[in-house]
């Protein structure tokens, strides 16, 4: 067994189009057209929003519902910006679409551009989906949202059979009936004739398991395969007259569901599964369903932990339409690890193929999307800066940075050695096609930072810096939310008879050096809910159904610096070891020394001068700028990382259970152990975002609320698993550490 499943190979090939003399896009794989010539909005309609009666349906949902499509063969996105449309005009707003689309040869972004220029008549959502349209560099999943969430898309980059089998995985505990199944199919994606690959006999028996009840499905394609595929896998099957010139489609209704597997039927291979591994997969019992229904009833969560992790969950949650109550022990959000003033947003890429370069790329481009609506465009003009700095009056404070949420000012990551200018070379030639960064050289460097540089490196456009403790106050202003501060948890403990976690609170004493202000009073005792989420980094070792979860505190210290002449005229953040955004108020929050030795959170003068320093050795002309008097302050607090720098995200394992259930891998590390996860029912954390919390944590928020919630998954199993926060006892088993 290995303890980690093994993603096939992950660089996917983008769509060679043509174009013929009317400016319609032609596959070069193909060589077919991805829509009618005809009329392709025309036929999108008919096929796939009329036989699948979206119109109807759609409109008799109530609040809160859910509806799901799933799609094969994304191409020009033009079924899912029909559908979009036709979803405004019918479901109610507090409705929310899923639509999931498997996608073997993506477009590029250009030819998405050209092609999509088609159809005026869906500007709005055409511009919507353009402003979000990821880089794609790898194969998996990318969450965009739309209308404020009420639009989901899931783009799985992947060959059909593949991407759904990753869906299946995730959404299907113990391979049963998914949680959340598929209402709607549009089976796309050329004819067999012209692509037998993707009809093939697998993806008839995967439409068939992730369907919900009455699932309809709708397609161009009338070969006997497809009828055929369709009924063989529980679809009543008819025709109709095709769009155009073509004689016929196919349209089908679900008469016979997937039997229901039990934990009997779970693959004896399953830990040989390319997605799913067992202990990621949740035990099912009649308590756990239990549980899971009366959350669903009640759709109320306690959060623990308000920094931007708990505040990205609570709202993740909130949009959903869940009561949220977020705890937190200090007076005010955002006190320990996210209360520096200046964070910023940038991730850690690699040419290589390996999960925490794939996560890293993924959240990070996730995050400019959601930061996208909180930021302002476009950075403040020098005179905009200039009156904001001529207020300021007591330097040297955290708070004179307050009031602005960030800027979407781009990220300049610096490639000062020989060792940095050979990895962005690396970089360039995996992701140089995509809008993701640019390569700049020293020159250009100059003139996008506004101060002279001496190197050239990336810059990364949708990028910026973020003031965390004002981006947690932003997220949490949402009626659906509570705050409760000066409060700290005590004990937690499940109560089996009526499914509900309860917390037993005290008013939070701070030791002298945290700083909190002293608690007032705050409505404190017990609290109940049966789902909890803890957010408290490596205080969730506090708890003792998480203290062997293996989180490691690390000490940074930024600093705060007065503004010279020349730095003032910085307008994007320079990247390399340390980092060094725009100022505000004419003061730089610099950042920041990595500590692993030392908890104590006292600021001290050396490690001013160890940022001055790495600030240096990037930008050597502008740190000579800045005086020993420069120095006004400081500030420390302790990030919190796991030993293979991936977040811990999702459900909490019994720990003896796990240590029981999977003992055997002390002996042999491949035995084969089909038995599912052992799991905490509604108790969830989400940690160990180390020193990128403000990239990791809105895609994290948003794995966690789709499992609340019961929704698809947006990054698929593979990433679930490689987050799971049971991830380590396995492997401490397998190397008999444990
Ligand atoms: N629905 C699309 C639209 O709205 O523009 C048009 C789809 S086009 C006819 C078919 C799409 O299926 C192409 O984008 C093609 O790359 C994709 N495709 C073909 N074979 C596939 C496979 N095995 N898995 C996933 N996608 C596939």
């Amino acid at each position: 067994m290995s303890d980690h499943p093994a993603p096939p190979s992950q660089i996917p090939q983008h769509a060679e189009l043509h174009w013929d003399d009317e400016g319609l896009p032609l596959s070069g794989e193909f060589n077919d057209y991805y829509f009618s010539k005809l009329d392709g909005l025309q036929e999108t309609r008919y096929v796939y929003l009329e036989h699948n009666f979206l119109h109807q349906r759609w409109s008799a949902l109530g609040t809160n519902d859910q509806f799901v499509v799933a799609e094969t063969g994304f191409g020009t996105g033009l079924n899912f910006l029909a559908s979009w449309q036709l979803w405004r005009q019918t479901a109610p707003t507090s409705a929310c679409l899923h639509f999931i689309s498997v996608e073997k040869f993506p477009l590029l972004k250009r030819d998405l551009c050209r092609a999509l220029a088609l159809w005026p008549e869906l500007n709005n959502e055409v511009q919507a989906l353009l402003s979000q349209y990821p880089a794609i560099v790898n194969k998996g999943f990318h969450r965009l949202s739309f209308d404020r969430g009420r639009v989901q898309l899931t783009l799985i980059v992947n060959e059909a059979v593949d991407g759904l089998e990753q869906l299946l995985q995730s959404t299907h505990p113990a391979h049963c009936r998914p949680q959340r199944g598929i209402d709607a199919w549009f089976l796309d994606g050329f004819s067999p004739a012209k692509n037998p690959d993707m009809w093939r006999p697998e993806l008839f028996e995967l439409v068939q398991k992730l369907s919900a009840a009455e699932a309809t499905v709708a397609t161009f394609a009338a070969a006997t395969l497809v009828k055929r595929g369709l009924r063989e896998h529980g679809f009543a099957v008819r025709q109709d007259t095709g769009f155009g010139r073509k004689r016929e489609m196919v349209y089908a209704k679900l008469i016979q569901p997937a039997p229901l597997a039990s934990q009997q039927d779970f693959p004896t291979n399953g830990f040989n599964s390319k997605y799913a591994v067992p202990w990621n997969i949740e035990a099912r019992s009649p308590d756990i369903e239990a549980h899971k229904s009366s959350a669903e009833a009640t759709k109320h969560a306690i959060i623990v932990g308000a920094g931007i992790a708990g505040c990205h969950t609570a709202r993740s949650l909130a949009d959903r339409g869940w009561r949220v109550t977020l705890l937190d022990r200090h007076a005010q959000l955002a006190q320990e690890g996210s209360g520096n003033p200046q964070g910023v947003l940038y991730a850690k890429l690699s040419h290589r193929e390996e999960t925490l370069s794939d996560f890293n790329l993924l959240a990070l481009q996730f995050a400019q999307r959601v930061y996208q609506s909180f930021w302002q465009p476009a950075c403040p003009t020098e005179s905009d800066k200039a009156q904001a700095g001529s207020d300021a009056t007591d330097p040297g404070h955290s708070e004179n940075f307050t009031g602005t949420l960030g800027e979407q000012c781009g990220v300049l990551q610096l490639a000062c050695s020989d060792k940095t200018a050979q990895l962005h070379e690396k970089l360039q030639r995996c992701y140089g096609k995509q809008a993701l960064f640019e390569k700049v050289d020293a020159h250009q460097a100059s003139r996008l930072s506004g101060i002279d540089s001496a190197c050239g490196g990336l810059f990364f456009p949708h990028s910026g810096w973020i003031n965390p403790g004002t981006l947690c106050q932003t997220l949490t202003d949402h009626p659906n939310i509570e705050i409760r501060l000066n409060t700290s948890v005590d004990r937690l403990h499940y109560e089996q008879h009526s499914a509900l976690w309860r917390l037993e609170t005290s008013p939070f004493q701070p030791r002298p050096q945290q700083q909190a202000l002293p608690p007032a009073a705050s409505s404190l005792g017990t609290l109940e809910s049966s789902v909890v989420v803890l957010a408290t980094a490596s205080q969730v070792r506090q708890f003792p159904l998480t203290e062997a979860l293996p989180l490691k505190p690390i000490r940074g210290q930024v600093t705060y610096v007065a503004a010279s002449q020349q730095s003032q005229q910085l307008k994007t953040v320079l990247c390399g070891d340390g980092y060094l955004p725009p100022a505000i108020n004419r003061q730089h929050c610099l950042g920041a020394t990595f500590d692993p030795k030392r908890l104590e959170l006292s600021i001290n003068d050396e490690d001013h001068l160890r940022n001055l320093n790495t600030m240096r050795a990037q930008a050597p002309g502008l740190a000579d700028t800045f005086t020993p008097t420069s120095v006004l302050g400081g500030r420390a607090a302790l990030r919190c990382t796991t030993p293979d720098y991936l977040p811990l995200v999702g459900g909490v394992p019994q720990y003896e259970h796990f240590l029981e259930d999977y003992g055997l891998l002390r002996k042999n590390a491949r035995a084969n152990i089909p038995t599912p996860g052992r799991y905490w029912p509604g108790l969830f954390i989400n940690v160990g975002h180390g020193s990128r919390g403000l990239a990791y944590t809105p895609i994290c928020a948003e794995i966690l609320a789709a499992k609340i919630n019961r929704e698809p998954t947006p990054v698929g199993s593979h990433m679930e698993t490689a987050l799971q926060p049971g991830r380590f006892w396995i492997r401490d088993l397998i190397r008999k550490k444990r």
